[in-house]
């Protein structure tokens, strides 16, 4: 597609371009060699036809219409990849198919759970997961696990804190004990999983999944996890965030200083409880089991209302793929990595959710949220695979990657259209009003 002068190296896009600040026509100028952003002139700026004229001359320019909407890269700050070196869950997804699932929703990079049967905990099981993620050009970060014994790694990672249960070692079957494991962890990255253990304990011979797993456990872990938050000083994040009430906790934290930010899944900001119970097919009910549950149509309104107005940092799917005998069983947990870009525009064109938001939770806090570990030791490690300053902004010396979306082009989640292993996706048989049009990773049209 790239028309490019062999002599040449630099090439230009232009493109409707969109950052949490603006949206406007810019000219973007890439070397593919270092894969970095050159120069960003808008459409207002003497420089613009100055750059246009000259790429045009050169055979080294590719103008999209009004209707391709360019982001910076969306990334997935909460994925379950399954791949570890116990391959004990390569049946689920691997590496090789969590990129390609990711490319085919518009995602150039993810944040990958460490819930794994061999659970990454400290310097060397981190590193032996990430080197086999190598083998894939798509930058996987890895959390590393939070258990009762662990202690931080040797160099800056993100956590994740399980409150309730999950696989292995590591979870907390008591507030008391994370408490104290969490002394440990001081001034780091964690993000919680939140669910009351007590609560669950008390609810898990009702009748259904959403009785088993009430909001109240939710809410109670909210503030539990702000406490802690507060009281170590931790950079916290609370995950696939479903309570509508809860938020309100939250922004008040943030109000106060604390330093929380929250993720929201596409699947809370669609579905709802109501609609899942009236499915006649139960088989299809259980298809959207997963942890936190999809909530009532009160919480998912609040939900997008907060998305609306800002309070909500990051769209994550927590793509969490099992085969589908163990999705019949019950199992919880939803694919999302390849109707990610989709359902952007569903947000954007449908629910009128301001794309400069969008650039926001799906590209420029994602990036950010990657970019710190890549400044501490990535960038300089043998584990480096984004180019330049990071990821997530659009701006002279930083990755040139990028999701563009067709606004105009519908997207219909079929079993065809899937990637992922596991072959389902909770918006199968839904039709978005957009789709991906185009990904660039590093410079590179993919
Ligand atoms: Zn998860």
């Amino acid at each position: 597609m790239i028309v490019c002068d062999q002599k040449s190296t630099l090439y230009s896009l232009v493109a409707k371009t969109i950052t949490s600040e603006v949206i406007e026509k810019k000219i973007i100028t890439i070397d593919p060699i270092k894969g970095i952003i050159v120069s960003v002139y808008s459409e207002q700026s003497p420089e613009f036809s100055l750059i246009y004229q000259e790429a045009k001359k050169a055979r080294a320019l590719v103008e999209y219409p009004d209707h391709i909407w360019l982001f910076a890269a969306f990334g997935d700050v909460h994925i379950h990849a399954r791949e570890d070196v116990s391959g004990l869950h390569l049946y689920k997804e691997d590496f090789q198919s969590v990129t390609d699932a990711s490319y085919n929703g518009g995602l150039l990079f993810a944040c990958d759970m460490p819930n794994n049967p061999v659970a990454p905990i400290d310097d060397e099981t981190y590193l032996a997961k990430y080197r086999l993620s190598m083998r894939v050009p798509f930058a996987l970060l890895p959390y590393a696990g939070i258990g009762p014994k662990t202690s931080p790694l040797s160099f800056l990672v993100p956590y994740k804190a399980y409150m309730g249960h999950s696989v292995g070692d590591l979870f907390f079957t008591d507030s008391p004990s994370l408490d104290l494991a969490l002394e440990r962890y001081r001034q780091q990255y964690v993000s919680f999983h939140c669910e009351d253990p007590d609560i669950l304990e008390r609810h898990k011979n009702e009748s259904d999944h959403f009785a088993r797993r009430p909001i109240q456990a939710e809410f109670e872990a909210t503030r539990f996890a702000l406490k802690l938050i507060e009281k170590y000083e931790l950079k916290g994040k609370l995950c696939h965030y479903s309570s509508g009430d809860g938020l309100e906790l939250i922004v008040e934290a943030k109000k106060r200083g604390l330093d929380v930010e929250t993720e929201v899944t596409p699947q809370h900001l669609y579905f709802s409880e109501e609609e899942i119970l009236a499915l006649d097919d139960k088989m299809r009910q259980t298809q959207f089991q997963m942890n936190p549950p999809i909530r009532n149509r009160y919480n998912r309104e609040l939900l997008l209302k907060a998305l609306s107005e800002g309070h909500i940092d990051y769209l994550a799917t927590d793509h969490a793929p099992h085969s589908p005998a163990e999705k019949l069983k019950g199992m919880s947990g939803l694919t999302g990595l390849d109707s990610f870009g989709a359902f952007t525009t569903w947000l954007m064109l449908t629910k009128n959710i301001d794309p400069k938001i969008i650039a926001k939770v799906a590209a420029e806090n994602p990036g950010e949220f990657y970019n710190r570990f890549h400044r501490a030791w990535l960038k300089d490690s043998p584990y480096q695979k984004v180019q330049g300053l990071g990821l997530g902004k659009i701006e002279k010396g930083y990755s040139a990657s990028f999701t563009l979306l067709d606004t105009t082009q519908p997207q219909s989640i079929s079993k065809e259209f899937l990637k992922t292993k596991a072959l389902d996706n909770p918006f199968l048989y839904q039709t978005f009003p957009g789709s991906v049009f185009r990904i660039y990773f590093n410079g590179r049209e993919l």
